[in-house]
């Protein structure tokens, strides 16, 4: 066997074959909580190729180390392991990278053992990984803070004053976070049309998406107790795709005077697996320049951006195949994920393990690249057309919609999965 090399080593090779085009190289090892019909207890795994890595059965064989005083991976979420701390998400990955290479015979060649450890990812049901203590969802797109504005106040009042002196946020709803491939309900709330003498509540007309990454916290912080850029740098467990189900027309009645609430409180939806921060070290990058400078607590030196391709596909009701509406990129955003989480601790303020952070809506600068169905038909004037001649303004019952994110990489590429959700009808 050759010597230990660090799990992000590109010429990582697995026993466990991988397509050039899966998400999960070797390189990748995301963490995930899964069941099977033969044993129904949600469980940790890691995703390798098409398969899911049983690590709670890897730990029954004695070929995971104790990370805590009880079981971190037979839990029904990472949260264990991720309170674990930093040093420990290393080790428990170092671990499984170790176990999978090509030249480890422990789980390569024990039959019984990879018969109970290595599951088809289409047997496993996949469960919310994460127990979601907080959602706070940001804004920091400037591209989407200035379409959305432009709509909703006019091209001269698009970005408020305070929007380049820190990254806008809002307190969400943890109890309204459900796992990819669950079905999204569409909301009822109040309605008022602009020719509507009074509102009505009934179900949303406008039901939208937000393309966006999840960044799950990893630290628990004391009230009164603040982070450096730095150190919420090193607070960042890892990153999902996250959809941040919609509704334009109940967001644009209610938000005046104090922002999102309903129309956004109804389904948000995180992919199933997380990669680790650790494995998407390689592609940190420097984000756009920030002028006016910010303020000291946020102020941030280096590579804190991350360059991940993103794609949303839309598959309309009934169509045999879906479309890609947008391809974009994580490394534009204005605000990066640890300015949001400096922030979001600047005001004492506690993080707690397992809080989930949306990172706004991500659109680029063109028409193709917009994050939401609100940017991309512009506020439904301009309907998006579909190949079997149908059109589509916002969402429909019955349609499902798709995000993926990667970074290719020379051979193989690190992706994040699948984001899912389809739209079923108001109850
Ligand atoms: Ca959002």
């Amino acid at each position: 066997m050759d010597a230990p090399k660090h799990p992000n080593d590109p010429s990582l090779r697995s026993f466990v074959e991988v397509a050039p085009d899966s998400p999960f190289p070797i390189q990748n090892l995301p963490w995930g909580v899964f069941s099977t019909s033969s044993d129904s207890r949600p469980r940790v795994g890691v995703a390798i190729g098409d398969l899911v890595l049983d690590v709670a059965a890897l730990e029954d064989a004695g070929l995971m180390p104790r990370m805590s005083a009880k079981s971190a991976f037979r839990q029904p979420s990472l949260n264990t392991l991720i309170a674990a701390g930093g040093y420990s998400w290393s080790v428990a990955r170092r671990h499984v990278s170790q176990i999978l290479r090509h030249d480890d015979p422990r789980l390569r060649d024990d039959k019984a053992l990879r018969a109970r450890a290595l599951i088809p990812q289409s047997q496993a049901r996949m469960h919310l990984p994460i127990e979601v203590k907080g959602y706070t969802d940001f804004y920091s797109s400037r591209e989407h803070a200035t379409n959305v504005g432009t709509m909703f106040r006019g091209k001269d009042n698009a970005l408020n004053e305070n929007w380049l002196w820190m990254p806008i946020g809002y307190n969400g709803r943890a109890s309204t976070v459900i796992v990819s491939g669950e079905p999204v309900r569409r909301p009822k709330g109040q309605i008022k049309g602009p020719d509507f003498p009074a509102p009505v509540h009934a179900p949303s007309r406008r039901l939208d998406i937000e393309l966006e990454m999840g960044v799950i916290v990893g630290v628990d912080t004391k009230i009164g107790e603040t982070m450096s850029v730095e150190q919420a740098q090193g607070a960042i467990f890892g990153f999902s795709l996250l959809n941040d189900w919609s509704a334009r027309d109940i967001q644009q009645w209610e938000y005046v005077p104090l922002g999102p609430f309903q129309g956004k409180a109804f389904a948000t939806s995180p992919g199933a697996w997380v990669t680790t921060a650790e494995a998407l070290e390689p592609f940190r990058v420097e984000g756009p320049r920030q002028d006016p400078p910010p303020l000291d607590y946020l102020r941030q030196t280096g590579a804190h951006n991350y360059d991940i391709e993103l794609e949303v596909e839309l598959r309309p009701k009934g169509a045999t195949q879906g479309v890609i509406v947008s391809r974009t990129n994580f490394k534009g955003m204005y605000w990066s994920s640890a300015q949001q989480i400096a922030h979001h601790a600047s005001s004492g303020c506690a993080m707690r393990v397992g809080d989930l952070l949306g990172s706004g809506t991500i659109s680029g600068s063109e028409k193709g690249t917009f994050g939401s169905l609100l940017e991309l038909t512009w506020g439904g004037k301009e309907p998006l057309a579909l190949p079997d001649g149908r059109t589509r303004t916002f969402l429909e019952d019955g349609d499902v919609v798709i995000l993926r994110g990667w970074k290719q990489c020379e051979g193989y590429r690190i992706g994040l999965g699948e984001c899912a959700g389809e739209i079923a009808p108001a109850q």
